[in-house]
């Protein structure tokens, strides 16, 4: 018999105490914490009204399952969890993560920055997040597709999956695997909803995903990071020159983001000299080939030895090697107030959500660290997982009805231009010129439109608001104005 809880969210000042044996925070509970830290310091620049505000903080609900698996003949029973942070837009959007560790506050906290983040980058959508406490690691493909088959199957009941509800994405430890379960899932249950494919993001392209979703996340966070390195004035503070061209580089995690911003930043000319992951670091002052880094650890099961490359043993280590921008892309508290004094980079770039702890945030600031924040730095994913959601909402691909009829005009107009001038382009120059739109061609264009529209918006309210500290205070800030004129504007506050 499963046993299910749904109980609200309890209405405390902060997150609460979860390890009683040691009086500390857990893992998840202290990175819940630092959240509603970030969110309160926003909010103290916020004129809107006390009680909208303790609204926008809070998470709407928590639903907590137990469910049975067969495993090789017996029972095993797993815990999933699905938290609702916003409900001001819907639908809810959030990923879904397994590793050992997930644990109620943990999600919580991830739930809760998804709003901020979704609302950051203008994408209407309230926050969520769920995850399965299980390692992928120590299971089977046939567990796993059954445990996800059966966490969904949960969802669908309680009406907390479903693309007007609340709509899942990948995270640590998913893929677009996982989400074609899912989808397949919802779609038996669901037979005949012609939206059902918009119930969950980051499918694979042939089951209703979109071009360019894969690499989303890194992505967006190097068009963030490019951003941030254009401000003459920004960089000349950190003493940095601007441009991302010979700048150094070392990446925490060779994971779908880390692996992506950092293959994405060396296309544009930055050097990745450290990577770090879970079996220790490889560092290259010269620069690593990142796509080969990948290749070696598929083939040998680890990232040490690269050739080329000094092994560093002890992983954690590498975050403190010299850099210009460090990027931590595996999970939350990488960086806290024991390794923050001795990180060496200019710039550190949160690809992961909620890598750098609150006394870590201060340690750095005192240094003169500039922190690129997670709610924005990271929302590629969410961007893109956005166009998934109204492709499947459309049943049509992106620049399908339109790429031709471009085309055509762009043609038009070369031959126009040709006939004036008396001079012809080249073969190459006319392909260029008149090569309309495709899929992957405007996702990528809406992603590089918002990181950049995005990153001058907090940019700016940092600039504008006398006293406020960071980039995440602004980036929160931004936030909480979004939603709080949405609950305005539903009608019920003042
Ligand atoms: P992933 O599972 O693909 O990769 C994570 C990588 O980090 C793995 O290779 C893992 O071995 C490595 N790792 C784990 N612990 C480590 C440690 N202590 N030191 C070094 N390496 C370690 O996960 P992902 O999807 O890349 O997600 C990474 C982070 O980015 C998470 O915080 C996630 O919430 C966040 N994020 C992901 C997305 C997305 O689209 N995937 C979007 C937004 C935010």
């Amino acid at each position: 018999m499963d046993s299910v809880t749904t109980k609200p969210a309890p209405p405390t000042n902060g997150a609460s105490p979860a390890n009683p044996a040691t009086g500390s925070l857990t893992q998840g509970a202290k990175f819940y914490a630092d959240v509603l830290h970030y969110y309160d310091k926003a909010a103290a620049f916020s004129k809107l009204d006390p009680g909208l505000l303790k609204k926008i903080r809070y998470c709407h609900s928590v639903y907590k399952v137990q469910f049975p698996v067969e495993i090789e003949g017996k029972l095993e029973i797993f815990e999933g969890i699905r938290v609702q942070h916003s409900l001001h837009k819907l639908p809810t959007k959030g990923g879904i993560r397994y590793s050992s560790y997930v644990d109620e506050e943990e999600v919580k906290a991830l739930a809760t920055l998804m709003t901020f983040k979704c609302a950051v980058v203008d994408v209407p959508f309230g926050g969520a997040k769920g995850g399965v406490k299980i390692s992928p690691r120590l299971h089977t493909e046939r567990t796993l597709e059954k445990v996800t088959r059966r966490f969904a199957s949960e969802l669908i009941k309680k009406n907390l999956i479903g693309p007007g509800t609340d709509v899942p994405a990948p995270d640590y430890g998913t893929s677009s695997r996982e989400m074609t379960w899912i989808a397949d899932t919802y779609q038996t249950f669901k037979y005949g909803d012609t939206n059902g494919l918009g119930c969950v993001t980051g499918k694979p392209v042939g089951q209703g995903g979109i071009r360019g979703r894969n690499e989303a996340t890194g992505l967006g966070v190097y068009f963030g990071i490019r951003e941030c390195l254009s401000q003459k004035e920004d960089m000349e503070r950190l003493g940095l020159t601007t441009g991302l061209d010979g700048k150094k580089v070392i990446v925490q995690g060779l994971g779908n983001v880390g692996y992506f911003s950092a293959k994405f930043l060396r296309e544009a000319g930055a050097l990745i000299v450290g990577i770090a992951e879970m079996e220790g670091g490889i560092y290259n002052v010269d620069g690593l080939d990142v796509e080969a880094v990948f290749q070696h650890r598929k083939e040998r099961k680890s990232i040490l030895d690269f050739p080329g490359a000094k092994n560093v043993a002890a992983s954690a280590e590498l975050l403190e090697m010299p850099c210009d921008i460090l990027i931590p892309a595996a999970l939350e508290n990488q960086i806290h107030e024991q390794n923050a004094p001795r990180i060496q980079a200019k710039i550190i770039a949160e690809a992961a959500n909620g890598p750098v702890t609150k006394e870590a945030e201060e340690i750095l600031q005192s240094r003169n660290k500039l922190i690129i924040p997670d709610l924005f730095l990271n929302a590629g994913g969410v961007t893109v997982s956005y166009f998934e959601w109204l492709k499947n909402l459309s049943n049509v691909r992106f620049g399908r009805i339109g790429k031709r009829a471009e085309e055509a005009s762009n043609r038009r107009l070369v031959e126009s231009i040709e006939r004036h001038t008396g001079d012809i382009f080249s073969d190459m120059e006319r392909k260029l010129i008149v090569h309309g739109s495709d899929e992957l061609d405007l996702v990528r264009s809406g992603l590089e439109d918002t990181m950049i529209v995005a990153y001058n918006e907090i940019r700016e309210i940092q600039r504008r608001n006398v006293g406020m500290p960071d980039l995440r205070t602004a980036a929160f800030l931004s936030a909480i104005e979004k939603i709080g004129i949405s609950y305005q504007m539903l009608g019920i506050f003042p």
